[in-house]
């Protein structure tokens, strides 16, 4: 049920003066619910709770963990049609979407499940002691990750489910042992509460210490500040907007114990089309490019926002079909109007810069919040020189770059920004003449992709979901995947400690059967 109020721990508050309310871009009004954004009392009071919760929780077993996450995907399937209807009617998103996005979810949180139980994430590593070593005794040395602290997350518009309330960064935290405070994303508050609900159910229904996890509504940024700012907050998942990410990651470290932010932002997702393919393969390649484009009404983080190819007959055929085909696909919704306005101010900046053509935009008569879907193009040398066109435009959105040569294509994807992601379009062993593009491309992504398009991030442990900023604050964690439970530890030490006062992932016995590296020997037996 949804109540507007902000769950602290196992309560409900709502002192807050200031109410806010979700909006339905398809039926164009705002929806029913009125939410009370928290006070900056409820703020203290979640963050209080997670810090005393943080010290038994960060004890609690695997096994016990595995629970908890099993039993939050357990709740978040009873909750049935209500959450498919609220997701729909705060997101302007169909109900397959809705349902792909819950199973992703809850895929998400039974893997982190089966990860905690098995135990072997916790890299542990024994060094034993060789007390006679000369010229001096080696200690017994064992290292494990060990959780940050309290961490807030800040859920993205784009994915009510997946990547906010109870998605990849919740999950992954509750598995390495942080409480989680969730600064709930106002486009989808309603959402966020009936899942915040689920993960409260779970956590009392599994004995998990209150605090564990808090859900705080907001319409503005003065919640995610003072959380950010907060003492006793020790870590920070963000999914956004590079602005937003970085207002975030500069306020965590200018605190005065900086504390880590892992946003994962904004990315124009470069794909380079050779040209034997376009030669053979142009015109499917822009059907098919046409419909990655407006996926999910270009709202997706790995958008193929950026095209590159080298000038000739094959590439202006792919750029008119491209046209061709974008136009003929119905425009979709967008999540809210302010995702729209931008969509639409973002793209006329983008027309205003000097070079920068318009190809084709869908002209016909459109509903409210529906995107006009476009095609532009630029030369080479003038994107080269102007930053404002590598800029994402967030929504149904892509860029022709058309390269005099390999030379200039090379050197532009060699000065790109970080991304999440680049993709070489390439005909038979057409990629061996060029090694050069693709070592650049290489360097300015986390994930390349031969011969497909960029959208769908599929969620297994080889994922890579992050990139050299600003595609990521941090280059080296992913946040998709098992891996992004690394993001919320720590390695931690413990020389010449007592066996029996050693966790049970380091004892001589190996009570958890996990493979552990034994003085530099992988081994699951004990000794
Ligand atoms: P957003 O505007 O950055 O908002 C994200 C959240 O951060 C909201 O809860 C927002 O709060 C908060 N926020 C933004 N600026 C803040 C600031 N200066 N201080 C404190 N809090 C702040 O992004 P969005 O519209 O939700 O998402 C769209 C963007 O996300 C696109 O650029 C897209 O590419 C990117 N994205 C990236 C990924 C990825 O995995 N890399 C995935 C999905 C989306 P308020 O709304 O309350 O202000």
């Amino acid at each position: 049920m949804i109540t507007g109020k902000n769950h602290i721990g196992w309560q409900l508050y709502d002192k807050g003066d200031k109410l806010f309310k979700t909006f339905n871009p398809v039926s164009n009004q705002e929806n029913k619910h009125d939410f009370y954004e928290a006070s900056g009392e409820e703020i203290n009071r979640a963050v209080d709770l997670a810090w005393d919760a943080f010290s038994s929780y960060q004890l609690v077993s695997g096994s016990s963990k595995s629970e908890f996450l099993n039993a939050i995907a357990d709740e978040i399937e009873s909750l049935g049609d209500e959450l498919i209807e609220t997701y729909c009617s705060e997101s302007g998103l169909p109900a397959g979407r809705a349902m792909g996005e819950r199973g992703r979810t809850i895929f998400q949180l039974r893997t982190f499940a089966d990860l905690v139980k098995k135990g072997d994430w916790v890299e542990a590593h024994i060094d034993t002691a060789i007390p006679d070593r000369s010229p001096v005794p080696k200690p017994d040395l064992r290292k494990m990750m060990i959780p940050l602290g309290p961490v807030v997350v800040f859920g993205a518009s784009n994915f009510p489910l997946a990547y906010s309330t109870a998605g990849g960064d919740t999950a992954a935290a509750l598995a390495a042992g942080c409480p989680v405070i969730v600064k709930s994303h106002p486009m989808h508050a309603g959402t966020g509460e009936l899942i915040a609900s689920a993960i409260i159910k779970a956590a009392q229904r599994t004995g998990m210490p209150e605090g564990v996890f808090s859900n705080l509504n907001s319409s503005g940024i003065e919640v995610g500040v003072q959380l950010v700012r907060h003492p006793k907050v020790k870590a920070v998942g963000f999914t956004g907007s590079i602005r937003g990410g970085r207002a975030l990651y500069d306020l965590a470290a200018n605190r005065e114990e900086p504390i880590p932010v892992f946003a994962e932002m904004g990315s124009v997702n470069p794909v380079v089309f050779l040209p034997k393919a376009l030669d053979q393969r142009g015109t499917s390649l822009a059907k098919t490019y046409a419909g990655s484009v407006t996926l999910g009404t270009g709202q997706f983080c790995t958008n193929p926002g950026l095209l590159f190819g080298i000038k000739g007959s094959s590439l202006d055929n792919f750029i008119s079909e491209l046209a061709k085909e974008i136009t003929a696909i119905e425009p979709g919704c967008m999540l809210h109007p302010n995702i729209i306005g931008a969509y639409e101010s973002n793209k006329q900046k983008a027309l205003t810069q000097e070079g920068l053509s318009l190809v084709a935009q869908y002209d016909d008569t459109i509903a409210d919040n529906e995107a006009r879907q476009a095609v532009t193009t630029v030369e080479g040398k003038t994107f080269l020189e102007n930053p404002l066109l590598h800029q994402e435009v967030f929504g149904p959105f892509t860029m022709v770059v058309q390269c005099e040569s390999k030379k200039e294509l090379e050197e532009i994807i060699y000065r790109l920004e970080g991304q999440l992601t680049g993709t070489l379009i390439a005909e038979g062993t057409e990629a061996n003449d060029y090694d050069g593009i693709v070592q650049a491309l290489k360097n300015r992504v986390g994930r390349i992709i031969f011969n497909g398009v960029p959208t769908g991030v599929e969620v297994c442990p080889s994922m890579v979901h992050g990139g050299p900023y600003p595609a990521s604050t941090d280059s080296r964690f992913t946040a998709v995947g098992i891996n992004s439970i690394k993001r919320w530890v720590r390695p931690f030490s413990y020389q010449d400690w007592p066996n029996h006062l050693l966790p049970d992932a380091l004892k001589n016995e190996n009570p958890l059967g996990i493979v552990r590296l034994v003085n530099n020997q992988l081994s699951s037996e004990p000794f």
